[in-house]
This record gives structure tokens, sequence and C-alpha cells, in this order.
């Protein structure tokens, strides 16, 4: 719960704000840009909503932030945010909504698909609370959780012992002590069904996966993000945790891929069509090999 006496001084004045215990996740900054902004180690309200949709947009910034940094000093009712989520974004693709401290505020998704198809997909672990599992419940449950790498695997137990499904990983993140069930080994693709490849990308962490939905939607986790600043693909050198010039050859390898979609887990998502997004991740590469 946000703390009124902990307000950030960089809050415009009005309702709306961000107190002192934000991470800087930036989660509200890309959720609602019109209304939250980083000012550099944290993120702020640049400007109060202006509108009904807006103040939803805030409402779900506030349910969706992983440490409860964002407050407001009028009575609302914040069930207009939570009602928010799972978001949708295309097709049959959703953002969860509540993030987690514990993978420092990143995204996950979900892909909802009939038991025919598969079941229904969770790409790693939002917060576990009681209303986003009711209506991920109502959806038909989880037959699969896949699980890019180490740092965003979050509440990933507990959904796993809820709803029976198998987990998938990479041995090279610690899948085994994790009790993960099914482990990927090496760094070749892993057909998981007709429509799922599992794609090692190590760089981020040494056991990075990223997953391909139907050649549309790339799931990147902390690999591949876009930069609204250049205005093209990048990926975060200050987080190769585990190598840069690996990361790179992963990025080289994703060249023979077609996607429409980038699904960060941090960073901003982005949507194109798939020769454009081929020409990002062209750039995306140069840059990378420039910055060695
Ligand atoms: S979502 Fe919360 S923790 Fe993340 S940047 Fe916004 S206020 Fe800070």
């Amino acid at each position: 719960m946000a703390n009124v006496l902990r307000r950030l001084p960089q809050n415009v004045p009005g309702e709306f704000f961000v107190d002192s215990s934000c991470i800087d996740c930036d989660t509200c900054s890309q959720l609602a840009p019109e209304i939250f902004r980083d000012h550099g180690e944290q993120c702020s309200v640049h400007q109060q909503p202006q509108s009904q949709a807006q103040v939803r947009l805030a409402l779900m910034a506030l349910v969706a932030c992983p440490t409860g940094s964002i407050g407001s000093t009028a009575t609302r009712n914040a069930r207009i945010g939570v009602d928010a989520f799972p978001m949708h974004l295309a097709e049959n693709v959703y953002f969860c909504g509540f993030t987690s401290e514990a993978s420092f505020g990143g995204w996950s998704y979900m892909i909802q698909r009939s038991p025919e198809d598969g079941g229904n997909v969770l790409v790693d672990s939002p917060r576990y609370t009681s209303h986003l599992v009711k209506r991920i419940a109502e959806t038909g449950g989880i037959s699969l959780m896949f699980l890019t790498h180490k740092d965003d695997v979050a509440d990933h137990q507990r959904f796993a012992d809820r709803f029976g499904c198998r987990r998938i990983m990479h041995a090279a993140d610690g899948a085994a002590r994790l009790n993960v069930e099914n482990v990927i080994h090496g760094t070749d693709e892993v057909q998981l069904d007709t429509d799922l490849t599992a794609i090692p990308t190590p760089g981020h962490t040494r056991g990075h996966l990223v997953l391909l939905y139907k050649n549309k939607f790339l799931f990147s986790g902390d690999h591949l993000a876009w930069s609204p600043d250049r205005e093209t693909l990048t990926a975060f050198r200050s987080v190769a945790w585990y190598s840069w010039s690996e990361q790179t050859r992963s990025m080289e390898k994703l060249r023979r891929y077609r996607f429409e979609w980038v699904l960060p887990g941090h960073g901003d998502l982005h949507h194109d069509n798939a020769e454009a997004m081929h020409r990002h991740l062209e750039n995306c590469v140069a840059w990378m090999n420039a910055h060695q």
C-alpha cells in the first residue's frame, strides 16, 4: 500500500502518486505512459488522469505494480484495475498484470488455447493473487508454464501446485533445483507442439530461452525488447549477466525466425509486420556487434 507521506517530489500535484518504495521496474510507465514516466532512478506521475479511461489505466498500474508503490488520495474502486487483468493484447494472447517484486516487476503472459490445441500457456510467473488464479481457472487453467530464465520464475511453484501444470525451463538456469518437470538442454530449438517452439538464447543468463508461438508472437524474456528512444529492437548490455558476446550470437540466431510481436519480461513490447521486425532485428544485431 503506497504511503502518501512518502510521496516522491517528482509527482505532479493531484490525486495519483508514486511513493519512495518504487523499484523502477517501469511497469507503470509502459502500461500508462500518458500518466507515469521514468524520471531517472524511479517513476512518478507526470500527468494526472484526464478521463475515465486514463483513471482506469492508472488503477491498472496501481494493481500491476510489484511493490504497491502507486497510491491515490481519493476513494477509488481498485476493482476496476483488478478486473482489467489479464489484459488482452492480440488474438488469444494476454498480459497477466500483477507483476512480482521477486521478478523485479517482470511481465508474464498467457496464451489461451482450447484443450484440443494443447491448453493454456503461462509464460513466466506473475504474482500469485486470488483474482488472477480465479480468472485463469475460469479460462481453463494452465497446461504448460514456460519459464524463460531464472530471474522471472517468481511464484511458479504455487501456480504449478494449483493447476498441476508441467513447467519447461533450461537446465543451465537451474531447472532441476526448481523441480521443473521438462528440462531443455543444449542450444538447439525444441518443438514443444505444433505452434510452440522453445529457442535457447544464452546471454542474459546461461540458460535463457525465448518462446515462439505460431511464428507470430515471440516471448523474449530479458533477451530482446523494443527501444522507444532508438525506435528499434534492442538488448540490455548492462544486464548481460552471463555473456554479451554469447547474447549477440543468440540474437543472430533469431534471424532465421519470423515474428510480428516481441513480448519481453522487461522493456517495451512491440508489434509490426514480419518484414519490419526482421529489419529491426538486423539493427539490433548490428548495434550489439558494434558494442562488444
Ligand atoms: S510499477 Fe511500481 S515499482 Fe514499477 S516503476 Fe511503477 S511505481 Fe515503480
